[in-house]
């Protein structure tokens, strides 16, 4: 079956996934066109803010893929104060972002979750309730996710990676801090406690091919999900999984397939979040634009403090590693409209899925 009939299903099944993210040319025209109808239709053309602090780059994880991995020790390890974080938290209130996100290296400690207890608690403070939070802090246990949620974060994501358990092994060590079932656990644990439950992959990884991708589709669809950031795998030098950079998709195609995945999805799950992912702006400066175009609404401008930017090197060509963040903010006011979005001020953007999902719909 062709692009053109599969586009027109009700249902598609993984074999109309994997020829939605092969298609090239005229049929992958036709699939960014399909994208781009179904999120007017059904999520309109706003895009929402969330200010990104990747607040340290310290980590207990050795994640074969990642830059800032433990074993790294040529990163140079940081951790933005908590006087910084809330100024820019501030920044995005007054700047009128509606949401921040709250990223940094995977620390399971008693000290680590109350001080991001106590962060949620002041960022809900300085901006009167209004500025929603996501966290990104990896795995941890139920009390913790529980304790956050009641401290004020509501939105959480923690990207499967790959949504094949033996894949899965392959870019990671073999130990309890490296385990496929825990990371899905831990998804399911963020649902339940009433979390907006964000996950997503990195899309061109070496040993992957678009069967998985397809099935990293399903698995999205099949868990409900209600959020999703993914973005292309970019090799980083200092980092196990460089000695396969040879068998990897040239970077172009990595790019591309990224932004097939984003059109099948936004087709896929339609009333979803989807985010643009930052990898995607390190390989085309107008990476995150594109995908606004295809099926992505939300963006997450960078508002770390510029002299922390270059360590947070999960990969290589991080951009806008040297802007403040007021430069950020003005630079993406002209891409949005360019990409023909609209930008929501002051909103918190919720997911629609997220809202249908509890109302049992
Ligand atoms: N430590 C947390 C959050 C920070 S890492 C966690 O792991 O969940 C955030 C994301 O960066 C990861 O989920 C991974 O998908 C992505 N990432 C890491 N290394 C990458 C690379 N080399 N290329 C592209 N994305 C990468
Ligand atoms: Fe740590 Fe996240 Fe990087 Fe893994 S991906 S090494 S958990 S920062």
């Amino acid at each position: 079956m062709g692009v053109r009939e599969i586009l027109e299903k009700e249902r598609l099944e993984r074999a109309d996934l994997i020829t939605l993210l092969e298609a090239k040319d005229e049929e992958k025209k036709l699939l960014f066109e399909k994208a781009t109808a179904v999120k007017l239709a059904e999520i309109g053309n706003k895009v929402h803010f969330r200010g990104l602090v990747e607040f340290s780059n310290i980590c207990g994880k050795d994640c074969y893929y990642c830059g800032i991995r433990k074993s790294n020790k040529a990163t140079h390890r940081y951790n933005v104060t908590d006087e910084q974080i809330l100024d820019a938290a501030r920044f995005a209130f007054e700047n009128a972002y509606g949401s921040l996100v709250m990223q940094a290296g995977e620390l399971e400690s008693p000290a680590f979750t109350l001080r991001v207890e106590n962060l949620l608690k002041e960022i809900k403070k300085l901006s009167k309730g209004k500025l929603g939070i996501t966290l990104s802090l990896g795995e941890q246990s139920r009390e913790v996710y529980e304790r956050w949620f009641k401290a004020g974060a509501h939105r959480y994501l923690l990207r499967i990676e790959t949504s094949n358990p033996a894949l899965y092994q392959r870019y990671h060590p073999t130990d309890t801090l490296h385990d496929y079932a825990r990371r899905l656990t831990c998804l399911k644990t963020l649902q339940r406690i009433g979390y907006q439950t964000g996950t997503g992959v990195m899309i061109g990884l070496p040993f992957q091919d678009t069967g998985d991708m397809a099935d990293d589709l399903l698995f999205m669809k099949e868990f409900n999900i209600d959020m999703v950031g993914m973005g292309p795998y970019i090799e980083h030098k200092d980092t196990p999984l460089y000695a396969y950079r040879n068998q990897l998709l040239p970077i172009e195609e990595r790019f591309d397939l990224a932004l097939k995945m984003i059109a099948t999805l936004r087709i896929l799950m339609k009333d979803i979040n989807i985010a643009a992912a930052t990898a995607l702006q390190a390989i085309d400066p107008l990476g995150r634009e594109k995908s606004i175009k295809v099926g992505a609404n939300i963006i997450m401008p960078n508002i770390t403090p510029g002299k922390y930017r270059n360590d947070y090197a999960l990969y290589e060509n991080k951009p806008c590693v040297d802007e403040e963040p007021e430069e950020c903010k003005n630079c993406l006011d002209v891409r949005i409209q360019l990409a023909d979005g609209e930008i929501g001020y002051d909103e918190w953007g919720d997911s629609k899925h997220f809202h249908k999902r509890l109302a049992g719909e």
